[in-house]
């Protein structure tokens, strides 16, 4: 497995290497975001680790860059500040997950182990038996996270697809914003959850034949959202 760490802070990352490189991990190091995404563009790596604070183009910019190329490889973001706005920013620009700094190491490596395994969470989706779900003739196929359109296939961050299972399972109930975070994100402190309405547009953008006018994933005033196929 190789990692690629993008970290300007020489301590931290020479810290992480070090340790990826005791568990058998294949690790590089790069200090900026555009040596990185050269990197991510020209070699296979299994995941990588994205410090936000970076000289030059920080790390949602990367990541961002990373997903409107098409390019899926899972990302664990660091950030300075646990900062629930900079945490859903990082989502947001399409980070699979992150990690507050100081951390400690075996939360990292479990963390990262998770975004390597990260088809796993699927499993526990209890509605998607197969796997699979459809929206609006669109096969949305959990373990892959991968939306088929009659376009062709969609790939989703794994928080979109995140999202959309959470909703799906919640079929018919509205959920609130509140909750979502909590749940889908794991956020428990007050933060403006408007946040969620930005990836609400995008998964409207995806199944919905009108995403102004939704069939499937209604907005539930003073509420929420809810989705329902009926
Ligand atoms: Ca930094």
């Amino acid at each position: 497995m190789r990692i690629l760490i993008v970290e300007d802070e020489e301590h931290i990352a020479d810290g992480i290497k070090f340790n990826l490189e005791a568990e058998g991990f294949e690790a590089l190091v790069v200090d900026t975001g555009e040596v990185a995404l050269e990197e991510i563009g020209s070699t296979k790596f299994d995941a990588v680790i994205l410090d936000v604070m970076l000289p030059g183009i920080d790390g949602f910019e990367v990541a961002k860059q990373l997903r409107a190329d098409q390019n899926f490889v899972p990302v664990l973001m660091l950030t300075a500040r646990s900062r629930p706005e900079d945490v859903l920013k990082g989502f947001e620009a399409g980070a699979d997950d992150y990690l507050p700094k100081p951390f400690e190491l075996e939360i990292f490596l479990a963390r990262l182990n998770g975004l390597l395994r990260r088809n796993e969470w699927a499993r526990s989706v209890p509605k998607a038996k197969d796997g699979r779900e459809t929206i609006n003739g669109r096969i949305f196929d959990l373990a892959n996270l991968q939306l088929h359109t009659s376009d062709g296939v969609q790939n989703l961050t794994l928080m979109e697809a995140k999202l959309l299972a959470y909703l799906i399972e919640h079929e018919g109930q509205a959920v609130s914003r509140k909750t979502i975070l909590e749940d889908v994100w794991g956020l428990q402190e007050d933060t403006d959850t408007r946040a969620i309405d930005n990836f609400i547009v995008r998964l409207r953008k995806i199944l919905e034949d009108e995403p102004n006018d939704p069939k499937f994933l209604k907005t539930v005033r003073g509420i929420g959202y809810r989705l329902d196929r009926k």
